[in-house]
């Protein structure tokens, strides 16, 4: 039987959808992987069983153009379905089929699912539930030949009571490990701050040194900045930090309560980058000021002005901002 496998949205890859290539693979089944929307190509191909996975709510409408082709497709995920699970479709396969994505070098997995916390914006505490183990590192990695990378997608590392042996497992095995979801910083133990600056913590490319945490409502100052303060005074550089910060989401908020939280950071010296939680043309504005380090040249009142639009800042009357258009 031919199965079509399509990954919605996401770049990195997609663990559900290998889980499944992997359970259609032992039946002796032929799996093809797609991308996006590419599923309207070949619409003539004959499958027995097509599956679907969206991580993001922006990518509804694509889901509905797939079922608008493929009515019986199984689709999943947390941009369409928080609940759903593949061992609900007959999936109990826990083994990741790697030939999907034949570029990818690094392992991919969770030592642990779920979060201590539930802030009320995320899903993970509904879709994961309470902290528990996954698996340990040398369940995750492939083996060799494979490069000792580790591309972790946990949602609480530091929750998990047996995190040390992880971090032993890691630094013993001089592995790269990206914690690519963040680590929280605003319950950040000095223990486990001088734990973070022990491994080689990486960049989902495994490129640069990069640590990624989040600063979501500016209530939670003292605690994110305890946790900042922790991991640079135990080695950790603030330029290899990446805040997320989270804007368009509570009430009332000003762009004075996200310039306040960009400034902070920035005067920190780590790297802020602002998610926006409704894709309006100011958010998704400052998002870019932000993300492209416009901010640090150009005024946000220029910026804005420009209607958020690096071409239209150069200007006879502003020379000194044709620099950054180049
Ligand atoms: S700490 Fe992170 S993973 Fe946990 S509930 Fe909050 S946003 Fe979600």
């Amino acid at each position: 039987m031919r199965v079509l496998l399509i990954q919605l949205d996401g770049k990195l890859p997609n663990i559900a959808l290998m889980r499944i290539a992997s359970h259609h693979r032992q039946l002796g089944d032929r799996c093809e992987l797609r991308f996006g929307a590419q599923f309207e190509v070949g619409l003539w191909d004959e499958f027995g069983a097509v599956y679907g996975s969206a991580i993001f709510i922006k990518t509804r409408p694509l889901v509905a153009r797939l079922f608008s082709v493929y009515p019986r497709a199984v689709v999943g995920g947390t941009g369409y379905d928080v609940r759903s699970t593949i061992e609900s479709h007959g999936i109990k396969s826990r083994d990741l089929d790697y030939s999907l994505y034949p570029v990818f070098r690094q392992s991919i997995g969770f030592t642990q699912r779920g979060c201590r916390l539930r802030c009320p914006f995320c899903v993970v505490p509904e879709k994961e539930g309470r902290v528990r183990q996954e698996r340990t590192v040398y369940e995750i990695w492939r083996g060799d030949p494979w490069p000792r990378e580790l591309l972790l997608l946990d949602n609480d590392f530091f929750g998990q009571p047996r995190w040390r042996d992880r971090i032993r497992e890691i630094r013993d095995g001089r592995f790269k490990v990206s914690f690519n979801q963040g680590i929280n910083c605003r319950c950040l133990a000095e223990e486990a701050a001088e734990a973070i600056a022990s491994v080689d913590y990486r960049d989902d490319s495994m490129q640069a040194k990069r640590i990624y945490t989040a600063w979501d409502s500016k209530a939670d100052e003292a605690q994110v900045f305890a946790g900042l303060n922790r991991l640079v005074k135990h080695g950790v550089k603030p330029d290899h930090i990446m805040v997320y910060m989270l804007i368009g989401y509570w009430p009332g908020e000003t762009h004075g309560d996200r310039d306040y939280r960009r400034q902070r950071l920035r005067d920190f010296g780590a790297r802020p980058y602002p998610m926006p939680y409704v894709r309006t043309p100011e958010l998704v504005g400052f998002q870019r000021w932000v993300v492209g380090a416009y901010d640090k040249r150009v005024p946000w009142s220029e910026w804005s002005a420009s209607k958020f639009e690096p071409r239209r800042l150069g200007s006879p009357q502003r020379p000194e901002l044709l620099p950054l258009l180049q």
